[in-house]
């Protein structure tokens, strides 16, 4: 028996291919990520299509793993939330956040918004208003300038845990987006049943819209029914001019993406950011 269970193991060890090792190499390292400081936050602008001035920016996490180089957060984000480190993680980042964005305001733009996403995982946490607030407090930060970005499946997971969470976070004074537009099956039912202030029409509409009919059509009247809706409309993921413009026309409100700026480390963007 004892013969057989080691060369069950063997087999067993022989059968994980290279992937499944990296990506076990790469949860064991991501455990000490924190501690060791290998996470970073960079800064996208979301510029105003009419004034054309930055009016927020939206943080985005980063990992350099000196042994695994960068890693994407599409990648890694699942890993934190798989190994329950996600809370952790998302605390330093949304204070580390919050006072970079504090300093950028009292360096001459008191009124640039921080967007941050929230992940599904975390509204699990019965804390998790509690340390917003916490996190609010300690920085001096405006809560009307925090945007939290929620997606649709962040909402439909838990529904009756979410409305509660967003009800006592708009008390907070906060506001919402709902990110990834599009790309769930109940988007508009969301945006009836959910107190939200902005909504971000998914970049794969807005890749796909010069070339594809259907995805125009998404686009068209995503950023009608926002609007006669009263939210506020962001397009994330605009590449280049012509997208721009149609964007324009439509009426959204914000634009984020490559053709305006990418996203940049904390001391960049500060240099980057016209002085007001
Ligand atoms: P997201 O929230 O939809 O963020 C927008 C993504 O689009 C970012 O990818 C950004 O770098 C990318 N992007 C910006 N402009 C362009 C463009 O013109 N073209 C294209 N193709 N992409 C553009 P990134 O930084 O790799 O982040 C990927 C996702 O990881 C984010 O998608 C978000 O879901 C998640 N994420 C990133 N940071 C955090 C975080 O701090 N917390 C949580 N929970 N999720 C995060
Ligand atoms: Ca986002
Ligand atoms: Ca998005
Ligand atoms: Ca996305």
């Amino acid at each position: 028996a004892k013969e057989a269970g080691r060369n069950s193991f063997r087999f067993f060890e022989a059968a994980l291919d290279a992937g499944s090792m990296r990506s076990l190499t790469l949860e064991s390292a991501i455990g000490e990520a924190l501690e060791r400081r290998e996470f970073s936050l960079v800064y996208q602008p979301l510029i105003d299509t009419r004034s054309q001035a930055p009016l927020a920016v939206e943080a985005l996490l980063r990992w350099h793993s000196p042994r695994h180089g960068s890693i994407p957060p599409d990648h890694f984000i699942p890993l934190l939330e798989e190994n329950g480190r996600i809370g952790d993680v998302a605390r330093w980042a949304l204070r580390e956040a919050l006072r970079q964005v504090r300093t950028l305001q009292e360096a001459g733009h008191p009124r640039l918004r921080l967007a941050f996403n929230l992940s599904g995982r975390q509204f699990r946490d019965p804390g998790l208003v509690q340390d917003i607030r916490a996190a609010l407090d300690d920085t001096g930060f405006d809560p009307r300038l925090l945007d939290l970005e929620l997606t649709e499946h962040t909402l439909t997971d838990n529904p009756e845990a979410a409305a509660a969470a967003l009800r006592a976070l708009r008390q907070l004074g906060v506001r919402l987006s709902l990110d990834d537009f599009g790309t769930g099956y109940s988007s508009i039912a969301l945006l009836a049943h959910f107190p939200l202030h902005s909504l971000k029409i998914d970049r794969s509409f807005i890749q796909h819209m010069e070339r594809d009919q259907q995805a125009a059509i998404i686009v068209r009247s995503s950023a009608g029914l926002a609007r006669n809706l009263g939210l506020e409309v962001i397009a994330e993921g605009v590449e280049n001019l012509a997208q721009l413009a149609l964007l324009q026309e439509l009426g959204c409100h914000l634009i984020q993406g490559q053709v305006l700026a990418r996203p940049l480390a904390a001391d960049e963007l500060g240099r980057a950011l016209a002085p007001a």
